[in-house]
C-alpha cells in the first residue's frame, strides 16, 4: 500500500484548488475506501470517475481491486499525478481530459459499467438528470456512487408526501434503487465546502419501473414541479385543456401538490391518451 500523499502532490506541482471547477478534495484514505466499498465488487467490467482530480479516489478504486478505471477529469492541470497513478497501476488506468457532460454512457461498451464519483457541485444535478433522462436504461451502468451536496442527496431520494420531493425523487425512482449512505462533514474536504456532503448509492433497474414515453413523463414534470405551490389542476392546465378529467381518469384528486404524488400516478397520467 502507498502512502496518497495528495497534499504533497498538489504542493509539487502547485496546484491550487479551483472554486468555480468544484474543487474540494478528499485527502482521507479512510473515507475514500468507505466511499468505494459501497459500489461492491469492482472486479470485473469498467469504473468510470468523473472528476479524479488528484486521484485520491481514483487510487482507492484501483487498490480496491477494479479491473479497469476510465476518469474523466475536465482540468488538464491534474494531468502529470494521474499519470503517476497510472504508471502505479500499469494498463489499469486511462484518463480523459474532457467535460463529462460532453460523455454519453450508451457509448460506453464494457460491461458491467459502475460510476463512482466525488462530482464538483455545479455540474451534479445536470449530470444526472442527463443520465437519468437519456442514457442509463440505454446503457451497461448497474450502479452509480456519487458524492452531492446533502441538501440535493435529500431531494433525490425523497419519497411522495416529502417536502423535497422533486423531479430528480421521481426521474431516480423511475429508474432506481437509491439511498444515502454516507454523510460527510465539510472539514472532511480541502478546501472546506461550507455545506455538508452526502454519499448515494444507486442500483440501476434492470428496466424502468414503468413503460413510458420519456418525453412525456418529463413535460408532466416540468410543468408539476415548477410551480410546485400550486395544485395540479392548475400547474397542468397547459398540458391538459381540459385538466379536471384527465387529473380524475388516474385517480388523482385535482387539489392535490405535486410531492404529495407516488411515481405510478405520474405515470399513469403520461400513458393517458388525451
Ligand atoms: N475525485 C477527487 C476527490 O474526491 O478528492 C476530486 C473531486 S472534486 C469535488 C471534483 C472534480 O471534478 C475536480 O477535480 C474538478 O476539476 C472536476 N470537474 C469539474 N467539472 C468537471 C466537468 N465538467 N467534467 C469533468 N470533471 C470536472
Amino acid at each position: 500500500m502507498t502512502a496518497y500523499n495528495i497534499s504533497q502532490k498538489l504542493k509539487n506541482y502547485q496546484i491550487m484548488a479551483k472554486k468555480s471547477l468544484g474543487q474540494n478534495f478528499i485527502f482521507d484514505e479512510n473515507i475514500l475506501r468507505k466511499i468505494v466499498g459501497f459500489a461492491g465488487d469492482i472486479s470485473v467490467g469498467q469504473v468510470l470517475e468523473i472528476g479524479p482530480g488528484p486521484g485520491g479516489l481514483t487510487q482507492a478504486i484501483l487498490e480496491a481491486g477494479a479491473a479497469e478505471v476510465v476518469a474523466v477529469e475536465k482540468d488538464p492541470r491534474f494531468s502529470p499525478i494521474l499519470n503517476e497513478l497510472k504508471e502505479l497501476f500499469p494498463n489499469r488506468l486511462s484518463v480523459l481530459i474532457k467535460d463529462a457532460l460532453e460523455l454519453n454512457l450508451r457509448e460506453i461498451t464494457a460491461s458491467p459499467l459502475k460510476i463512482i464519483a466525488n462530482l464538483p457541485y455545479q455540474i451534479s444535478t445536470a449530470v444526472l438528470i442527463k443520465w437519468l433522462n437519456e442514457e442509463i436504461c440505454h446503457s451497461n451502468c448497474k450502479s452509480l456512487t456519487l458524492m452531492f451536496q446533502k441538501e440535493v442527496a435529500e431531494r433525490i431520494v425523497a419519497g411522495p408526501g416529502s417536502k423535497k420531493r422533486s423531479r430528480l425523487s421521481l426521474m431516480t425512482e423511475l429508474h432506481t434503487d437509491a439511498k444515502i449512505v454516507l454523510n460527510i462533514p465539510p472539514g472532511c474536504f480541502t478546501p472546506k465546502p461550507k455545506v455538508d456532503s452526502s454519499v448515494v448509492h444507486f442500483d440501476v433497474l434492470e428496466s424502468p419501473k414503468y413503460h413510458l414515453d420519456p418525453s412525456k413523463l418529463n413535460n408532466i414534470l416540468r410543468y408539476a414541479f415548477n410551480q410546485r405551490r400550486k395544485m395540479l389542476k392548475s400547474s397542468l392546465k397547459p398540458i391538459y385543456p381540459n385538466v379536471t378529467q384527465a387529473l380524475n381518469a388516474v385517480g388523482i384528486i385535482e387539489t392535490q401538490r405535486p410531492e404529495s404524488l407516488e411515481l405510478k400516478k405520474f405515470c399513469d397520467l403520461s400513458l393517458l391518451d388525451i
